[in-house]
């Protein structure tokens, strides 16, 4: 749990996926955008408050 400044109140954060990016470049890579999306999903991607959308 972290605190939202926003809200001011602990939220759970949460990552938001793109999936219409995702799948379409699965499809243009055949998969191979997958080795480059997931290590960047899990180590760049921000966590965002799941009530308002803003940034820890
Ligand atoms: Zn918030």
């Amino acid at each position: 749990m972290k605190f939202c400044q926003y809200c001011n109140q602990q939220v759970q954060p949460r990552k938001h996926i793109n999936w219409f990016i995702l799948v379409l470049m699965c499809l243009i890579t055949g998969g191979g955008w997958l080795f480059v999306y997931v290590p960047y999903y899990f180590l760049f991607k921000s966590e965002s408050c799941p009530i308002c959308g803003g940034k820890f």
